[in-house]
């Protein structure tokens, strides 16, 4: 859809609404130089995922997981919210946005002020010890494996791997939002991974109007009621300055 011709209207129903809810993936964060997934020169050319992010690899080779997640967690660390993340912080202090469903780990939402951010795959800054369930943000990136200071154990990254349920009670909170959004902006996500993909339907299924923003074609542009074709950046600023707030 061309946005110019859509204008008003785009305006309009974002100006009417009530509950904003926005879903984002790893597009948002691509401006920021932290790659997405499913690309070529994406995170998974170099790697087979299952051989990564996966708990199977975890116990196999430690120390391969844990070199990838270190390298990720560089690249991370050097990484500034862009202008999508910081409209988005924007628009929740002027009460537009009420909350941001993420699947990205890379806390950069957080990083530009965004309080009410639900993290579907959890925080790469967080580790969790496999055995005794504790968990704690890391304060610098590790040089070794970590372990568990009470039980020894190689502790883990806390984010969700290929074949692991989501928390129930963030995938709860994360419904719970989808169920009262009257608009769903969902941004930078291939709407290829399950359950994150249902959360847009469950919205659009109680009335909510879809806005996507994504420079491809998604497993959720069908859905769509609004499409966007443009970078993250470009399309928030662009949205921003039309509504003007
Ligand atoms: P994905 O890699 O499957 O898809 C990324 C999507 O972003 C694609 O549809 C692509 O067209 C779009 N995109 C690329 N550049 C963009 C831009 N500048 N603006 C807007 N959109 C852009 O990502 P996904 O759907 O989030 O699923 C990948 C999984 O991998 C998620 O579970 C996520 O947890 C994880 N992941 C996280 C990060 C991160 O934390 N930054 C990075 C990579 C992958
Ligand atoms: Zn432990």
């Amino acid at each position: 859809m061309n946005m110019s011709s859509e204008k008003v209207n785009i305006r309009d129903i974002i100006l009417k609404s009530k509950y904003i809810v926005a879903l984002t993936g790893a597009g948002i964060s691509a401006e920021s130089g932290i790659p997405i997934f499913r690309e070529k020169n994406g995170l998974w050319t170099k790697y087979k995922p299952e051989e990564i992010a996966s708990y199977e690899a975890f116990k196999r080779h430690p120390d391969i997981v844990w070199q990838w997640y270190i390298m990720r967690m560089k690249k991370i660390k050097k990484a500034k919210p862009n202008k999508a993340h910081h409209i988005l912080s924007k628009w929740e202090t002027r009460g537009i946005l009420k909350s941001i469903i993420t699947q990205n780990v890379d806390g950069l939402h957080q990083g530009a002020g965004s309080k009410n951010v639900i993290e579907l795959h959890g925080n790469i800054w967080r580790v969790k010890c496999p055995e005794c369930n504790s968990r704690k943000f890391l304060d610098k990136i590790p040089r070794y494996i970590p372990r568990c200071k009470d039980c020894g154990s190689i502790l883990r990254p806390d984010v969700v791997w290929f074949g692991e349920q989501l928390d129930p009670e963030i995938l709860a909170t994360a419904y719970n939002e989808a169920k009262k959004a009257d608009i769903m902006i969902i941004i930078g996500t291939s709407g290829i991974v399950y359950p994150a993909t249902y959360i847009p339907i469950i919205s659009k299924n109680e009335g909510a109007k879809l806005i996507e923003i994504n420079p491809n074609d998604t497993a959720l542009s069908n859905y769509a009621d609004i499409i966007i074709r443009e970078k993250a950046s470009i399309s928030l600023s662009k949205l921003d300055k039309l509504i003007g707030i």
